[in-house]
């Protein structure tokens, strides 16, 4: 990782970006970083920047558990407990394959690995969070749906299967692939419920053909169902009539399998009330929240549900993701550093066309998108079924910028329409989304949150048109010793912050005498 090299921090760097894009292009754009801040935000995050991501694993591993939490921040919203715990688990098993590196003989034979179980609803982060993971410390990823196996291969793929793809994804680096990690997504379905009527045996098999790659084995590269690799041996053979034996060993190959485990509740509800050991009161009268439950999982439970007691055993790890709500769909399109909203700018840029998602059309977006059921997933759905007519029929228009408004989401034909032929409600829309985006960076900049009125705003656009400025050099003029003003209110009175009616926009400094005057009288 490079430590040396003295960079600029997000903070700067984002400024200086905006202030850039500020100049070239007026109000109208403005440039995120990324920067995850609000109420996801824990507490106890340190100030130094996040990591960056390693081009290949280094063997000197040296993240710490914090480290990587901080940067899963940057992606993934809320889940906090599930990114402290693959944190931790990722950290131990690094540092474990780093020990085992420097001192082979030292190295502890009874370790036992820290693989993952996962256990969460569809889209709220399980496969985001294990991708950048691997992302940030250079190891190939493989994800792969469990359904996929069968016990012996003919039908389904083998299991082996997957320690080959890890080698593909890897370039064909052996050392690199066997640090690798192997996701596999809808593990519950491998289960093999106790009460089906001489067990479904085929899951059965597939757990054990997975126990055995999750403790140490030899995994003959040319095998199974690879029909390349069964070519190239062929080829081998025909010309030196012998076939050197490819092989990579599974130990250090970190194992996470996940699923919704629907049900896995109600097994964790009647342990917990059956027995009072462990028993938590509270829990127990708390609404009947399946994420509060699954945080309870214990291996029995996994047992109950329909796994083997030795494959379970090798899963030591329990992770939970919880169902993601309104605000925090809103949050993953707003902050999060791979927000699809970022797709849907560039791919409008590519045209010369400018899109503005307002808050409220974000929000929308997040309402529709939560009505699906399948978690931030369907916010890729909400926005492709909103924005498909505008990617259509935009480039072939003069238009160079629009907003995503509420209503925009809720009826995108007939705004479309009226985008693309009344320019004055275009131009005014833009307006609007330019002053709100002024108060954002007016509380970024200053810590005072400030609101123009809708007679404000109004009256903010018109002064625009008629001098042909831009909202942001009106917004200048008219809050030039505001900054000040309302700092004195602030510590005055406490108040943080402001709406503006109209008369602010019109006479501004007189405006913010009578409000400062007042602000010693009402002093704390
Ligand atoms: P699953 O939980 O089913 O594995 P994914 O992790 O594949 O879901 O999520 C699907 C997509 O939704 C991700 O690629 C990401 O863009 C988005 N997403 C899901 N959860 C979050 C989250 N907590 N924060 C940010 N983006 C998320």
């Amino acid at each position: 990782m490079i430590t040396n090299k003295k960079i600029p921090t997000q903070e700067e760097i984002e400024k200086d970006f905006q202030e850039f894009f500020r100049k070239k292009y007026g109000d109208g754009v403005s440039v995120s970083l990324g920067r995850v801040a609000g109420p996801h935000v824990s507490p106890d995050q340190p100030e130094e920047e996040p990591p960056e991501p390693q081009k290949t694993f280094d063997l000197k591993f040296d993240l710490k558990p914090k480290d990587i939490k901080k940067y899963l921040d940057r992606y993934v919203i809320k889940q906090d407990d599930a990114k402290k715990a693959l944190a931790i688990a990722v950290c131990d098993h690094y540092n474990h394959v780093r020990e085992c590196h420097e001192n082979p003989e030292a190295a502890d034979t009874d370790y036992s690995k820290q693989n993952i179980v996962m256990l969460g609803p569809t889209g709220v982060g399980k496969t985001y969070l294990i991708r950048h993971i691997a992302k940030l410390i250079g190891v190939p990823f493989v994800k792969a749906d469990a359904t996929r196996f069968s016990e012996t291969g003919y039908v389904g793929a083998n299991v082996d299967d997957l320690i080959r793809e890890l080698v593909a994804q890897a370039d064909d680096n052996l050392e690199l692939a066997q640090y690798g990690i192997i996701y596999l997504d809808e593990a519950d379905k491998i289960s093999t419920p106790p009460n089906i009527i001489g067990r479904d045996v085929s899951g059965r098999g597939v757990q054990i053909g997975l126990l055995k790659l999750m403790e140490e084995t030899e995994v003959d590269l040319r095998g199974g169902n690879d029909v390349a690799s069964q070519m190239r041996a062929a080829m081998e053979f025909q010309k030196s009539g012998k076939v050197d034996k490819e092989v990579i060993n599974t130990r250090h190959i970190l194992f996470i399998i996940s699923g919704a485990f629907t049900g896995m509740e109600k097994i964790i509800k009647n342990r917990m009330h059956q027995s009072r050991i462990g028993f938590n009161a509270d829990v127990a009268s708390q609404k009947d929240d399946t994420a509060q439950y699954l945080e309870h999982v214990t291996p029995k439970d996994f047992i109950d549900f329909g796994f083997e007691p030795e494959f379970i055993g090798r899963l030591p790890v329990h992770v939970v993701c919880s169902e993601l709500a309104v605000d925090d769909l809103f949050y993953i399109l707003k902050h999060s550093e791979g927000s699809i909203i970022r797709q849907y700018e560039n791919a409008f840029r590519a045209y010369g066309i400018t899109v503005l998602f307002s808050d409220c059309g974000l929000r929308r977006i997040a309402e529709k998108a939560i009505e699906q059921k399948t978690g931030a997933r369907a916010l890729m759905t909400v926005c492709e079924k909103v924005l498909r007519n505008y990617k259509f029929e935009l480039p072939s228009t003069g238009v160079v910028e629009f907003v995503v408004t509420a209503e925009v989401v809720d009826d995108p034909d007939s705004q479309l329409k009226k985008i693309t032929e009344d320019t004055d409600y275009n131009r005014n829309t833009v307006m609007h989304e330019q002053v709100r985006r002024y108060e954002a960076r007016f509380y970024a900049d200053h810590d005072l949150k400030i609101a123009f009125d809708a007679a404000a705003t109004e009256a903010i656009c018109e002064r625009a048109s008629a001098q042909e400025k831009s909202i942001s050099q009106v917004c200048d003029d008219i809050l030039k010793s505001y900054q000040h003003g309302l700092n004195l209110i602030k510590q005055n009175t406490g108040q943080s912050s402001f709406t503006f009616p109209k008369e602010v926009v019109e006479n501004p400094d007189p405006v913010l005498e009578e409000w400062i005057r007042e602000s010693y009288t009402t002093k704390r």
